[in-house]
């Protein structure tokens, strides 16, 4: 799945040139010339990163950071602002609102994917087109594939998504809802007993390759996935 990047930017070559460099490096791209319009952008579905010009009309790109940052739905897109002012104060300023990174301008295209590349990977790995290996389990996002030894495990849509979520995820717990919101996606009103459908089918699906144990349940909290055998008080097979 490519990575959808939300351009807020006034300056209409700027904005061309972005949203050139980018399609070319395989990602979705959408504009918006003020914050107001970007606003009504995120509200239909949420990017998976904004890069925000600091200098825009009416409402500058700092105050909108902001904004993004207070909203409960869109406190956690990663944001990268772009500015023509290279002072360290404003960088600083900028850092500290919570944008996840700052590019000065002019930068090169080259720059401009591997720091947007930097941060998806940083802060959502699933929205990546890497890899992903662990315990003998492979997944690759291009093709959609998932092998064990060279054996293709079949998954639907839902399940691969979820793996991947859960495979570049390790580790940590994660509650139905917030399974609903990061591999689902928001706007999406299924209930939560729909997650444990889809952790059913999944862990079904890894079982014809003994993987099935990478899929935890913690119960009363959620799902964990991890290559360490459960203790005793987890219990990997029943349902939450
Ligand atoms: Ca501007």
């Amino acid at each position: 799945m490519a990575a959808k990047i939300l351009i807020v930017e006034d300056e209409v070559a700027i904005q061309e040139l972005i949203t050139y460099n980018l399609q070319q490096a395989g990602y979705e791209t959408l504009c918006a010339d003020n914050a107001e319009k970007a606003m009504s952008i995120i509200n239909e579905a949420l990017p998976d990163l904004i890069l925000l010009d600091w200098m825009l009309p009416n409402m500058s790109g700092i105050e909108f950071a902001r904004i993004l940052r207070k909203g409960e739905r869109t406190r956690l897109i990663p944001i990268i602002m772009l500015t023509a002012r290279s002072m360290e104060a404003d960088k600083v300023t900028g850092l500290e609102i919570g944008a996840d990174d700052y590019m000065t301008k002019p930068f090169s295209p080259r720059e401009m994917i591997a720091r947007i590349n930097a941060v998806l990977r940083r802060l959502i790995p699933e929205a990546t087109e890497e890899v992903v290996e662990l315990d003998g389990l492979r997944l690759d996002p291009v093709n959609h594939r998932v092998t064990v030894e060279n054996k293709e495990i079949e998954l639907g849509p839902t399940e691969f998504r979820l793996l991947h979520f859960m495979m570049t995820h390790t580790e940590r717990v994660y509650s139905r809802n917030q399974l609903l919101d990061r591999v689902w996606g928001d706007h999406v009103f299924v209930e939560d007993r729909t997650v444990d459908v889809h952790i059913r089918r999944l862990r079904k699906a890894l079982e014809l390759v003994g993987k099935d144990a990478l899929i935890q349940t913690v119960r009363g909290s959620g799902y964990r996935f991890s290559s360490i055998p459960a203790l005793p008080a987890v219990d990997s097979d029943a349902e939450m």
